[in-house]
């Protein structure tokens, strides 16, 4: 990276790659799994692609996003409903996305309660009477776990050569090293937050100016438990919500219940076309052995095997059985299959959640499969003469 630094410098420019947009977002996708903040709010989401990134970090359950631009978001806000993937298999951990238009200058209590805050490239788009209640709002009433912040560092805009006053003509200033840590240092002191400063971009070798972005890490140093007093402090709410996305979860009974009725119905299907297999197989070596060709006596002997009598199972409660056209297969036995066990975690909440939704035997023990067009199928495959089949 060094050697191209150095050429992109000489040709005039600096390009980073990836890009520094995508090493932000990168870095606070690793912070994201080294933390596991359930709440996340990115402030300044613009149009919503860390949000974008971050649905995907299994840890996060509530995603909300924050904007003064209501037209921004709504560029691309469609990328963070559900897919229809999210329908078909949902997971069990649940997730809503929001996004608010609103100003990081004021307070709203559904800003409450977060575990990690982002600010990416925020600060500097603040005119001078919002960052002076930025650090109140964020630190001070917010107060998550964890807040962080980049802004551009001037000192490497020399290196930058289109740049002339600022990076972007929307930035109300930008900052050296020493002026960002010195606000950074102050609002942690203030707040009672420790911090740490790192960046992204490093400059070309020779060049002591410190990295293209700089961020500062804020972590909270106190504990907050139960209700968070600023509630009582700011109960109105100022911002607009424009967006809520409840994803589906198998924390939801609907959608669990559809996930174990789909999966119940492919296990059982599975067991009864083992159990007929099995008998298939059986019976073929029997009658393979009865020493006939005659069509009308094979047709005999297979209805005789295919019409077993009542619960031949070693196990009628444990093991699936054959009672005439239709397969008893016990719940216990569905059960015992990995992801059942894992859906439900007892067969109580098994039996409750198919009730009503598949065919069940009188005291509800077993789930029952009609088998008739298979054996009727299977029969007339075996009267077949063998050249036909
Ligand atoms: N964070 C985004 C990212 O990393 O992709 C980009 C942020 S963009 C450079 C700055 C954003 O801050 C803009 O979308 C702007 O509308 C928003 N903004 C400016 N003033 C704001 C305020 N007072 N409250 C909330 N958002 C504000």
């Amino acid at each position: 990276m060094d050697e191209k630094l150095k050429k992109d410098e000489l040709a005039g420019t600096v390009k980073f790659t990836p890009s520094l947009c995508k090493q932000r977002y990168e870095f606070i996708k690793q912070l994201v799994s080294k933390h596991k903040p359930k709440k996340v709010a990115d402030l300044g989401c613009a149009d919503c692609r860390l949000l974008w990134i971050l649905k995907f970090c299994n840890c996060i359950e509530m995603l909300v996003g924050l904007d003064i631009s209501e037209d921004v978001m709504k560029e691309k806000m469609h990328v963070l409903y559900p897919l229809p993937g999210d329908y078909l298999q949902p997971t069990e951990r649940p997730l809503t996305v929001i996004l608010h238009q609103g100003s990081v200058a004021q307070k709203d209590p559904c800003m409450l309660g977060f575990d990690m805050v982002t600010c990416i490239e925020l600060i500097e788009h603040l005119e001078a009477k919002e960052l002076e209640k930025f650090p109140e709002v964020v630190f001070g009433f917010m107060s998550p776990a964890m807040i962080v912040i980049s802004t551009p560092n001037s000192e490497f805009n020399p290196l930058l050569p289109t740049v002339t006053l600022f990076r972007h003509p929307d930035h109300k200033f930008e900052w050296d090293q020493a002026q960002f840590q010195k606000w950074a240092l102050a609002a942690a002191a203030r707040y009672d937050y420790t911090v740490e400063f790192t960046g992204l971009g490093a400059p070309p070798p020779g060049k002591d100016v410190g990295f293209c972005t700089q961020i500062g890490v804020f972590v909270r140093k106190y504990q907050k438990n139960g209700e968070p007093e600023a509630v009582e402090k700011c109960s109105e709410h100022v911002y607009k919500t424009i967006f809520k996305a409840v994803y589906p979860s198998l924390k939801d009974e609907k959608y669990l219940q559809t996930a174990v009725v789909n999966e119940v119905v492919r296990t059982s299907e599975t067991i009864a076309r083992r159990l007929l297999e099995n008998r298939k197989s059986k019976s073929k070596k029997v009658c393979d052995s009865v020493e006939t060709d005659h069509p009308c006596l094979r047709s005999c002997f297979l209805r005789c095997v295919a019409s077993p009598a009542l619960a031949e199972a070693d196990n009628p409660d444990t093991e699936p059985f054959l009672n005439g056209q239709t397969v008893y297969i016990p719940l216990a036995k569905i059960f015992s299959f990995p992801k059942v066990k894992q859906l439900c975690g007892t067969v109580e909440t098994l039996s409750k959640l198919i009730t009503g939704k598949v065919a069940l035997s009188s005291d509800a023990s077993a789930l029952l499969i009609d088998i008739e067009c298979e054996n009727e199928e299977w029969e007339n495959e075996q009267l077949l003469p063998a050249s036909e089949q």
